[in-house]
């Protein structure tokens, strides 16, 4: 038998499959098995990709791998991870890394092994020994009185008897007990849960219809129809839809899979699931030890945990019966990875449900049109407890001074006065946007990045939010001399003093990247939700999906700041971020407004999100896309080419310009990009109908100027459907 292996390596140029012979004990590898093989003087880990009779290459030209791993992936996520790599123009050895055990990947480091350990059984002799007339030590008949309740690790047992290792292997010796290397028990992550707790109860109309149409698909032969979008609008219970639809999965003898977009923001969702299925569960924290992500993926691989819960990589949940994927809030950016392979979780997930026939079921208050235009749509037009949306008021921001209109300072006075609770978001963390001298007009730049750096008053310092430069706080200016320094527009810092002020005494909390990296976001939350009353002040992560029932004010600064962008996807973003913080308001008995500030509060985006109109939006924006040729309507393809010095990023992007047209593909560019972290970049964008087609071109391109000597200075980077 012949073993095809695809090498591990971190190298773009080194690409298998290679041949390996396989003989003896390693007969019983297949596809998906992890093997140990020999590589020129190295050694490399590698995944069996196929298995054939016979290879192209001479009997004696083949080597036999060196051995084998315990770890086996499922064939099918081989395949996947195969995939991933294709459609996103990345190496067979990353796309590979994705679906592996977790720290067995394509660097150097030693691959985890399951630990084992000492256990200690009774047998039936001893059972009778311990009656009986044997004669028993007292270490000896302690150890076994203990054993009597079944079976327990050799320290334990010490614990509890004071038996050493001698006893028990002379205990063995005697056959009165058995001892064995077992696998270690797994290392359960913790998951406290923040918010409200979840009510099990019956399901509303609205639930039970959704489920009913889910189960129907569950019981329908696979592939039957497209997958299912739960468009339901904020509080509308579809957490509890997810859990009933887990459950029937189960019921079916299938595991499932639960994306969602980062456990660390709304650790509330994944308790839920761990309170309803316990031990079923295997939660991929982001916080979690690798030790620990390697012990919850061997018990998905064994069996014992049937529900992967996680952020997007754990839509490669190693699962060989697979019925249902779940994607939660899936409008949420953090699907998508940054970095190589940069693959859009959402769009593996469908994938992945497709060929091996389980059920994608993605669910969004704000779901994207992507998604409405392709799925079949289910809706819970309603929250679950009767009440209605909070009413959503726009104000204009042009020519106020401060950060707050008149109208939003009324509204956090009343509830100060109430002693109620406000979340109030502004997506600019920091101090102040920039800071420049008053003299002569100098501003604070970032020396690697073509940005202003921001000022954190509380660290003291000027940062950049691109690459992490810091300054000390310019006390004079380098040019003039002069030390009167103007500091320009506010972010949440700012704010959150401002608010201080205005709401005293109530506590104010703030959540965004920087308190979430000092004091931790679970922290922050647990302070707001166990205040009576507070205000919770931060950046979109305000906005996800926290279910305080408490909340009476929501308010958004600076809505329109996402539309100053030029990206086709601002309009959904803006909506999405309006209707989401509206959803965290008016849960409880006490009802809830919102509040927008913008500097142009008519655009389309943000009326409709005052109107709870998504309806109107999505068709609005579907059209505008088509108009355009954007997703869903079109595809894009982004590449950016960068050089540490000027000239060879715009050089390399020309040659990879000439060779896409010469495809036929439509490209534009290249563009030049602000520079990054010290490097200069340029990009090129291909947007077209025809996605494989495009794929393929890029690849070929890249592959071919990255292998030209005379663009050696540029680095490149391919994103598939960007966000
Ligand atoms: P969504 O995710 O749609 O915003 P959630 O799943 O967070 O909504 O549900 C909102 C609240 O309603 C939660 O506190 C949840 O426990 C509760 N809930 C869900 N379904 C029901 C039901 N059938 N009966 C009573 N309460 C429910
Ligand atoms: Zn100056
Ligand atoms: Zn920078």
């Amino acid at each position: 038998m012949i073993a095809k292996v695809e090498p591990l390596t971190p190298a773009r140029a080194l690409r298998g499959p290679f041949d390996y012979r396989l003989e003896g004990e390693l007969e019983g590898v297949g596809v998906g098995s992890m093997l140990v093989v020999p590589f020129g003087r190295r050694r490399l880990l590698g995944v069996v990709v196929g298995v054939a009779e016979e290879s192209e290459l001479p009997p004696e030209r083949l080597a036999e791998p060196l051995a084998a791993l315990e770890a086996d992936v499922p064939k099918a996520l081989v395949a996947l991870g195969l995939w991933v790599a294709r459609e996103y123009v990345s190496t067979p050895a990353r796309g590979l890394a994705l679906v592996l055990p977790p720290g067995t990947g394509t660097g150097a480091a030693r691959p985890l092994v399951p630990r084992r350990s000492l256990r200690a059984a009774l047998t039936p002799v001893g059972e009778a020994a311990l009656g009986g007339a044997e004669r028993l030590g007292t270490r000896q008949r302690a150890a076994l009185e203990e054993l009597r309740g079944g079976a327990l690790g050799a320290a334990e047992l010490g614990r509890r008897a004071g038996s050493d290792h001698s006893t028990l292997r002379s205990l063995e010796r005697r056959g009165l007990l058995r001892l064995e290397n077992a696998l270690e028990p797994p290392r359960r992550p913790r998951l406290r849960s923040v918010g409200a707790r979840s009510a099990p109860g019956e399901p509303t109309s609205d639930q039970a219809a959704a489920l009913a149409a889910i189960e129907a698909r569950l019981d329908a032969s696979p592939g039957s129809g497209p997958p299912l979008l739960l468009h339901g609008v904020t509080g509308s219970g579809k957490t509890e839809v997810y859990l009933r639809a887990v459950a029937a999965a189960l019921e079916r003898g299938h595991s499932a899979i639960v994306l969602v977009p980062e456990i660390a923001l709304t650790p509330q969702t994944a308790g839920r699931f761990v309170e309803r299925f316990g031990d079923a569960v295997a939660v991929m924290h982001s916080r979690l030890s690798q030790r620990e992500r390697y012990d919850e993926w061997w018990r998905m691989r064994r069996g014992e945990a049937r529900v992967c819960v996680g952020p997007r990589s754990a839509v490669f949940a190693p699962f060989g019966d697979l019925g249902l994927i779940v994607v939660d809030e899936e409008h949420d950016g953090s699907y998508k990875q940054e970095g190589d392979p940069r693959y859009d979780a959402r769009s593996v997930a469908e994938r992945r449900a497709l060929s091996e026939g389980a059920l994608l079921v993605a669910g969004s208050a704000t779901p994207r049109p992507e998604s409405v235009a392709r799925y079949e749509r289910i809706e819970l037009p309603r929250r679950v407890d009767g009440r209605g949306l909070p009413p959503v008021e726009l104000v204009g921001m042009l020519g106020a001074s401060g950060p707050f209109h008149e109208e939003t300072r009324r509204a956090l006075d009343a509830v100060r006065r109430r002693g109620e609770k406000a979340i109030v978001l502004l997506n600019r963390r920091g101090w102040s946007n920039f800071v420049s001298c008053r003299e002569c007009g100098r501003v604070w730049e970032c020396p690697n990045c073509d940005v202003t750096l921001v000022l954190h008053r509380a660290a003291a310092e000027v940062a950049c939010h691109h690459c992490g430069h810091s300054e000390r706080v310019p006390r004079a200016c380098p040019d003039c001399n002069s030390v009167s320094v103007a500091r320009h527009g506010a972010g949440t810092e700012q704010l959150e003093r401002e608010l201080e002020e205005l709401v005293a005494p109530l506590p104010v909390f703030r959540l965004d990247a920087d308190s979430a990296a000092s004091d931790g976001v679970e922290a922050v939350l647990r302070g707001f939700e166990e205040a009576p009353a507070a205000v919770l002040v931060g950046t979109q992560m305000v906005a996800k999906g926290h279910d305080f029932p408490d909340v009476t004010l929501g308010v958004v600064l600076d809505a329109d700041a996402t539309l100053r962008f030029p990206d086709f996807r601002a309009e959904e973003r803006t909506f999405a971020l309006v209707a989401q913080l509206a959803g965290r308001s008016g849960r409880g008995p006490r009802g809830g407004r919102v509040i927008v500030q913008a500097l142009d509060p008519a655009v389309r985006a943000l009326t409709l999100a005052a109107r709870h109109d998504a309806e109107a939006f999505l068709e609005g924006e579907l059209e505008r896309r088509a108009a355009l040729g954007y997703p869903p309507h079109g595809h894009l393809v982004r590449v950016v080419c960068s050089s540490a010095e000027e000239g060879p990023e715009l050089a390399a992007a020309a040659a990879l310009r000439e060779r896409i047209a010469a495809a036929d593909v439509p490209v534009l560019g290249p563009a030049p990009l602000f520079r990054r972290q010290a490097r200069h970049r340029a990009q090129l964008v291909v947007r077209t109908p025809r996605r494989a087609e495009a794929i393929a071109a890029v690849r070929e391109a890249v592959e071919a100027v990255a292998a030209d000597r005379a663009y050696a200075a540029a680095a490149f980077a391919v994103d598939v459907d960007p966000q």
